[in-house]
């Protein structure tokens, strides 16, 4: 019997997945390859692949959710076969999806939260766009409607802005006006606003939780300055919150701080669930503060279950698992349940605030009270031989991955490193990076000469 067996084809199905002719290893790497393999081994080798990507937990760049809990999980593969667009099939989700942006809307303070207008979106920059667009169409009609013309609209905004403005005033041919952050004003926050502003300016956009330090925007310091100027102008300009990460800490964390539809001016906001809304990647919404803030000609209607839903996206199909996550995620948590676990991220943020800022290489841009997030750069002429890249490239040899990267145009010259606080990064992990930042730091100063390269280290940056 087993000589007979020998004599046949090799069994594919006994052999052990490394050892089977050709299979693992004879993959063209960009051309689909002409035949079959066995389920086992084509997963075998995409998550080998997969293996080789840092691992999320140990990924401080990012502010994207690396946790859920186990029934987050199982409701996710029971899940993700849900097209969030096929409303008429899927009216269940679709009726959780307003449920959710009421909620938001509420928890950013709208007046009537059911006069609000809102959607999920596939991430912050959907929602952002969505929320830029809807400016611009209002300043176009307003100006039509005036009789003036409406080909020169632009949108001003920080310097400091996160790359998807820049893709919105791109896309959508709107002219970005960048106000400069500097050490003397670190964000947006009103200083000489007046001088960017005219007649063909769609918004302002502030930002709660900015990119590359986590300082939140004084959007209430901004309205104010707005004020001013329609008092000398007559022009009423609207704010757009770009609350990408800040929407879900600040009602939880500064529940105190206005910054949200209580200041008159903030027509929309944005958030990405999948940051600080703590769902998995893809999932953003975007609120407006009532139905006149949205304009009707920017929406569909369709029609399920006998009602009408609006819907405002720019993609149309998209997983609706992620809308369930969130809504799990307000059930699971409540409000208590977010405050508990936004506190503790930002406890462990300003704890390894503190302690690096009391390291005498450096020096803190910000504390991580914000969002729990912070920065910081290197003393001048307190170092030798090395730079905040060198530090990162060292952390990432212990796991870590602690992105350096240059501030944004006028302040280019400065380097800055950052950390990204999310649930998960317990207290006991961040003092172990405390310690590998130590290590790495004291390995650095002994260094004779500059530290050795084996390939050139390229600025990286996660938004
Ligand atoms: C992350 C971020 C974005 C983009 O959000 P995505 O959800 O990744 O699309 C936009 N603005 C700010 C301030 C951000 O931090």
């Amino acid at each position: 019997m087993a000589d007979e067996k020998n004599d046949q084809v090799p069994d594919v199905e006994i052999n052990p997945v490394f050892a089977r002719g050709g299979e693992a290893t004879a993959y063209p790497a960009n051309r689909i390859p002409q035949g079959e393999s066995l389920p086992e081994t084509a997963y075998q080798v995409v998550h080998d692949q997969a293996m080789l990507d840092g691992n999320a937990r140990l990924n401080l760049a990012t502010f994207v959710s690396t946790w859920m809990d186990v029934q987050a999980k199982d409701l996710y593969v029971e899940a993700f076969d849900k097209n969030m667009v096929d409303k008429d099939e899927y009216p269940a989700t679709a009726a959780v999806e307003t449920r959710c942006v009421k909620m938001i809307a509420a928890m950013w303070n709208a007046a009537d939260p059911d006069d609000t207008v809102g959607t999920s979106a596939i991430g912050s920059s959907e929602a952002a766009m969505l929320g830029g667009l809807a400016m611009k169409r209002k300043w176009r009609n307003a100006r039509q409607a005036a009789g003036k013309p409406t080909d020169k609209p632009n949108l001003v905004m920080s310097s400091a802005v996160q790359v998807c403005w820049e893709k919105f005033c791109n896309y959508f041919e709107v002219e970005p006006r960048f106000v400069p952050i500097s050490h003397k004003h670190k964000v947006l926050d009103g200083h000489e606003l007046e001088r960017y502003v005219d007649e063909n300016t769609i918004g302002v956009v502030a930002i709660m939780g900015v990119t590359y330090t986590g300082m939140y925007e004084p959007v209430k310091e901004i309205s104010a300055k707005l004020d001013e100027i329609q008092k000398d102008t007559g022009l009423d300009i609207p704010i757009h919150v770009d609350a990408a990460s800040g929407g879900f800490i600040a009602p939880f964390c500064q529940p105190d701080l206005e910054w949200d539809f209580r200041v008159e001016r903030v027509v929309s906001i944005n958030t990405s669930g999948h940051k600080y809304g703590l769902v998995y990647p893809g999932l953003g919404w975007v609120v407006w503060r009532d139905k006149q803030s949205c304009p009707d000609d920017l929406i569909f209607y369709v029609s399920y279950l006998g009602g009408s839903e609006a819907t405002l996206a720019l993609n149309f199909s998209r997983p609706g698992a992620q809308v369930l996550l969130q809504y799990y995620l307000f059930l699971r948590l409540g409000v208590d349940g977010y405050t508990r676990v936004q506190s503790n991220s930002r406890d462990v943020a300003m704890f390894l605030a503190g302690e690096i800022g009391k390291m005498e290489q450096f020096e803190l841009w910000n504390d991580g009270s914000d969002i729990p997030v912070f920065a910081w750069y290197l003393k001048p002429g307190v170092t030798k031989n090395w730079s905040l890249y060198d530090l990162a490239d060292r952390l990432r040899l212990a796991g870590w991955l602690v992105p350096a990267y240059p501030m944004p145009n006028d302040l280019a010259d400065l380097t800055v490193q950052r950390i990204v606080v999310r649930n998960g990064l317990s207290h006991d992990l961040a003092t172990r990076l405390l310690e590998d930042v130590k290590k790495a730091v004291a390995f650095l100063e002994d260094l004779d000469g500059p530290m050795p390269r084996v390939a050139p280290t390229t600025p990286q940056f996660t938004h």
